[in-house]
């Protein structure tokens, strides 16, 4: 795995990694550490601030251990979880250029208020890398992240491995007030292709 070359900002990160923490327990949590080779973060945590300092490689390994170390089912109920959470601790950002309480905000089409909070997401916050974009497809969406910080360097995965993401997306569709219309999924995952590809694509559907 291709290390030093793209990192995620450490705030959003670690509020990430709170939450496996806390879901793994102290023991659970210094196992996986162990088996993904990421010692030093038995030893500290990445710290509460805006430096860009965590790998994807690191931040990648600790993805794929988890869905070892728990099983698929359970390892990705724990990456949608801490997803939300770096979500949640967004939010006090994006509510300076984003008012959701608003009843202009309120009023308009689910479509039209998911549309103004992915563009209001730092998309380099939220990805580690300013390669994270989003299309409007219809009254659908379509959220790529090249490189994808969830899975960076794995290749050959039986299925999609971000599910990190997916629920970081999840939780912006209901600050946006449209969790009852819309859905996330991922499309298309780096991690499944044979090839060198980095790319991860999300969509949000539109639920009937
Ligand atoms: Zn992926």
């Amino acid at each position: 795995m291709e290390r030093e070359k793209y990192f995620l900002s450490n705030h959003p990160a670690r509020i990430y990694l709170d939450v496996i923490a806390g879901i793994s327990g102290r023991l659970g949590f210094a196992k996986v550490l162990q088996l993904a080779n990421l010692p030093r973060w038995i030893e500290e945590l990445p710290p509460y601030n805006d430096a860009r300092e965590v790998d994807f490689a690191d931040f990648s390994a600790l993805n794929a251990m988890l869905l070892k170390v728990y099983g698929p089912r359970a390892g990705q109920a724990m990456a949608l979880q801490a997803g939300r959470a770096s979500f949640r601790a967004l939010t006090p950002h994006l509510t300076t250029t984003l008012n959701v309480q608003a009843a202009t905000f309120q009023e308009q089409p689910p479509a039209q208020r998911i549309e103004a909070v992915l563009a209001a997401i730092p998309h380099d916050i939220s990805s580690g890398a300013p390669h994270t974009t989003f299309q409007v497809a219809g009254e659908q969406f379509i959220y790529t992240a090249d490189p994808c910080p969830f899975c960076w360097g794995q290749s050959h995965a039986p299925e999609a491995r971000c599910h990190g993401m997916v629920g970081f997306l999840q939780q912006a569709v209901e600050w946006a007030g449209a969790g009852d219309d819309y859905r996330v999924e991922e499309a298309s995952c780096a991690a499944v292709k044979e090839s060198k590809s980095t790319a991860c694509v999300f969509v949000i559907l539109k639920v009937d």
